[in-house]
């Protein structure tokens, strides 16, 4: 569900008409519904409800200041994975207290930052990295809680480049390693090793890779008990899928299927939904520039490109998309693709989509995660402005760049002068 939807056969984000913000902001934009985000977390908070989760919203998923604002405002705890993120988060007011970081690869100077704030949770991914956080830990006399992250070993059936919890993929440690860590926690003076952290991978859509990683960590918490071995917090990541193409399963059932196992653990239940609260709360909105026929194929080419909404070309992803004026036209197959110079710019490839014309608007469904935060400059193209609707008004929430913004930090050197 979300606040997108035609009214007079034009699609409007809650009481804004999208025609009337392309007239303000020019194309392409990202288009975000204030109701859509805020009940998106509701959503999952309260599914979740009886263990009471921190609900870490993945800021990966998208980090504009307005989302992140809206978010924290609902009570909403931040998952970072970089310092740049963590100095966000903190500038847009969230708590250190409810920020949690995960990386594979966080540099001294990220920790030391998040050690400095006193975040409440580090999510460990290897041995030295707790050495490293230990170290830092000790120099700014703090003792800072850490989770280990756990690879369990389950296949999340996902994406490749977005399935994790494989011994096959670069992240979290061995549960034979983890276990040794927990028994020698006393070599780490630092740090309070009290919790583990799992998560799986992105776009899940399916309950079982949760409920086989929980039953085996509540096995391995057993095998802790029994080394008198205590923890405090279960962050179980997130990766909660979305609607793309198929239907996918509710917050509802997720958990449902969870609930009774997390419950199980007795500890402090984390949650790090990004795409599930971001995704459907957002629209990536193009214009068509031409339609082509070169006899096999027809092509709409439209200005919006890979750069600035990358998950068709990157996953294959399907996203659904729907001309902004619903007509009677009929429905033919065509590529809407980008303009440019790769043939992976595409949204979306022999796609029935009704006949469009020049200047009209092509709004790509459920952009809201992965979108905007993924842009990049490829062939010198400023990122596009952001726009955030609540009721009937909206506002711009990120500028489109400019071609100083572009060009800022290059400079010719001397020896070619
Ligand atoms: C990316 C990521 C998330 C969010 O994943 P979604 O699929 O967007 O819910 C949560 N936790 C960690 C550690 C991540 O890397």
């Amino acid at each position: 569900m979300h606040d997108f939807n035609f009214k007079n056969n034009e699609l409007y984000c809650e009481s804004v008409k999208v025609g009337a913000v392309a007239k303000k902001v020019g194309t392409p934009f990202y288009l975000y519904s204030h109701k859509t985000l805020v009940e998106h977390f509701q959503k999952i908070r309260d599914a979740f409800a009886p263990v009471n989760p921190l609900v870490c919203f993945a800021m990966k998923s998208n980090g504009n200041a307005a989302i992140l604002k809206t978010l924290i405002d609902q009570g909403a705890g931040i998952d970072i994975v970089s310092g740049g993120e963590l100095k966000k988060a903190i500038r847009v007011g969230a708590n250190p207290k409810t920020i949690c970081f995960a990386s594979a690869g966080k540099t001294q100077e990220e920790i030391a930052l998040a050690v400095k704030k006193g975040i409440l949770l580090f999510n460990v991914e290897s041995k030295e990295e707790l050495n490293a956080i230990n170290t830092i830990a000790k120099k700014l006399r703090k003792v800072v809680q850490v989770a280990l992250r756990i690879n369990p070993d389950v296949d999340a059936a996902t994406h490749k480049s977005i399935t994790t919890g494989t011994l096959k993929n670069k992240f979290g440690i061995d549960l034979k390693t983890a276990h040794e860590i927990l028994k020698n926690a006393k070599k780490y003076p630092s740090l309070e090793i009290n919790g583990l952290h799992v998560h799986l991978g992105s776009q899940i859509t399916s309950v079982k890779p949760y409920v086989f990683a929980l039953k085996k960590i509540i096995q391995f918490l057993e095998i802790l008990c029994a080394d008198s071995i205590c923890l405090r917090y279960l962050d179980i990541g997130g990766g909660f899928g979305i609607s793309y193409e198929k239907k996918a399963i509710t917050s509802k059932q997720f958990a449902k299927a969870l609930l009774p196992l997390l419950k199980m653990t007795g500890l402090k239940i984390i949650l790090e939904p990004g795409r599930f609260i971001a995704g459907p709360s957002g629209i990536f909105v193009t214009k068509v520039l031409y339609n082509k026929n070169n006899g096999v194929k027809k092509f709409v080419i439209v200005d919006g490109g890979m750069n600035d909404f990358a998950r068709p070309s990157l996953y294959n992803a399907y996203h659904e998309i729907i001309p902004t004026k619903k007509t009677a036209a009929k429905k033919i197959k065509v590529d809407v693709v980008g303009p440019i110079c790769e043939s992976g710019d595409f949204f979306a490839k022999d796609r029935p989509l009704s006949t469009v014309k020049k200047n009209a608007l092509l709004a790509i469904m459920r952009a809201g995660a992965y979108g905007s935060t993924m842009a990049s400059n490829y062939n010198i193209r400023p990122k596009v402005a952001e726009v955030m609707v609540k009721g009937n008004k909206f506002e711009i929430i990120k500028s489109r760049e400019t071609f100083n913004d572009l060009i800022r930090g290059e400079k010719i050197p001397r020896f070619l002068k």
